[in-house]
Order: C-alpha cells, then sequence, then structure tokens
C-alpha cells in the first residue's frame, strides 16, 4: 500500500504567523484523523493512501508538544535531527529528549550535521553531514539510524550517491508524493498552520486529483529554484513563509 507523509517542524500552543508552526490542538486533531484512516487502511480502504508523520529539524516542541500527543494516540513519528544542533543550539532537543523519544518507541533519523543544504557541500562536507551525522546519532541514542531527511529537501545525483555511501537506507525529500512504504525516495508533504482537516483526508484519496495537483505545483516551484538561484529563492521563501529564522530556507 502506498503512503503519503506529512512533514512536520515545530508545534506551539498559539498560533504563529510563520507558516511552518502549527497549533499544538490543531496537531492533535490531525493525529486524531491519520489515525482513523490508518486503522480504516487496515480493514481495507482501497485505493486510498496510509497516512504517516514526520518531523524535521529537532525542535524542543516535538519532545514537548508532539510527544505527548503521539503518545495519547497511540501512534509513532519518524523525527530527523539536525545532530550537530543536539544539546548546542537553544529551543532544540538535547540527548536526554532524543533518548526518550527513541524510548517512547519513535523512530528517528538524521537531517544533517549544521542544516546546509547538501548541493552546497564538497565531498568533506558531505561526508560530515551525512556520515559523521549517522554515526554521531547511532552513538548517541545506541540504535541504529539508517535513515536521513534533505535539508531544505535538496538533492541532485551527487548527494544521493553520498547517502547511499554515508549508509543510508532511505532518504526523505520534501516532494509531495506517495511512497511505497520500502521506497529509497521518500515524498513528504509539508504541513503549515491551519491545513483543513477535509482537504488533508482529500489528499490521502488519489481519486480527488488534490496531491496530483500539489505535484504538479511542487514541479513549477523547482523550476522557479533553478531561475531565481539559492539567494533569491531563500529571500522569496522568507517573505511568503513568514519566517522569524535566520536560518534562511526552514524545510
Ligand atoms: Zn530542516
Amino acid at each position: 500500500m502506498q503512503t503519503l507523509h506529512f512533514l512536520y517542524h515545530e508545534l506551539r500552543d498559539e498560533g504563529s504567523d510563520y507558516s511552518y508552526v502549527v497549533k499544538t490542538s490543531e496537531f492533535a486533531r490531525q493525529i486524531e484523523l491519520f489515525k482513523s484512516l490508518r486503522a480504516d487502511a487496515h480493514t481495507g480502504r482501497a485505493g486510498k493512501l496510509n497516512p504517516a508523520v514526520t518531523f524535521d529539524d529537532g525542535h524542543i516542541s516535538n519532545y514537548e508538544q508532539a510527544l505527548p500527543v503521539l503518545q495519547e494516540q497511540a501512534m509513532q513519528a519518524h523525527f530527523f535531527i539536525t545532530v550537530g544542533w543536539t544539546g548546542q543550539r537553544d529551543g532544540y532537543m538535547g540527548w536526554q529528549e532524543l533518548r526518550a523519544l527513541h524510548a517512547a518507541g519513535q523512530q528517528i533519523g538524521a537531517h544533517g550535521w549544521t542544516h546546509t543544504l547538501l548541493t552546497h557541500c564538497d565531498a568533506a562536507q558531505l561526508s560530515k553531514e551525512l556520515r559523521d551525522a549517522r554515526l554521531k546519532l547511532e552513538d548517541g541514542l545506541g540504535a541504529e539510524a539508517p535513515t536521513m531527511s534533505l535539508p531544505g529537501g535538496r538533492y541532485n545525483k551527487r548527494v544521493l550517491e553520498a547517502c547511499r555511501e554515508a549508509g543510508y537506507k532511505q532518504v526523505f525529500m520534501s516532494v509531495p508524493q506517495a511512497s511505497a512504504e520500502d521506497a529509497w525516495m521518500v515524498g513528504r508533504l509539508n504541513v503549515v498552520g491551519g491545513m483543513d482537516l477535509q482537504w488533508m483526508e482529500k489528499v490521502l484519496d488519489p481519486a480527488s486529483g488534490v496531491l496530483a495537483s500539489l505535484e504538479r505545483k511542487d514541479k513549477l516551484k523547482g523550476v522557479a529554484k533553478s531561475v531565481l538561484g539559492d539567494t533569491m529563492y531563500a529571500r522569496l521563501w522568507r517573505l511568503i513563509n513568514h519566517s522569524e529564522e535566520q536560518a534562511g530556507e526552514g524545510a
């Protein structure tokens, strides 16, 4: 069965203009919806996509706000961690939180070492961002961590080869498309604040055409990136998403 992965970043009790922030109460309703749809999937929801949940960056709200909701609903999510920020950067999880997530049955993967766009890295930087990040994460968790998500969703052929060489078994993108459970490259739909629950249910029904339309829009965005270049695109992105971060493109 095909799965559609949703991508979250930060949760807050109160909403924010920054579109990558989702209200915790909103997240709880979305998890409830996903859970009901997943339950249906096992009893045969023919032709529908199975929802799955991922988080990028390792924000402290993943532990403080998301974990209790997931535990209450007995749902599992996949958390991708910017390994060099762990225990180093205010507002992000430390090793204690990561180990607690892992002990609670949540999945943990890597999201680079410094969140640098991998397409901008030379061979030595790629090794640090990919191989060192995986080894550090595995050392910190005492468990294998063979999955990663691409900072800013950026990749090319060279980056993907480096991911394989660094020992990853699965790479998560920021492209809205459904994927097989064991796919090498996994598509994800970015969740922003204020998404409508009924619309999210429609996205999980390929017959509605909503996901196909999102995929087409994303391809156009790809064209804009290559025409504008990374610097101009990042400026436009911050403007559109009301970003509070100085870190550039948040995904
Ligand atoms: Zn990110």
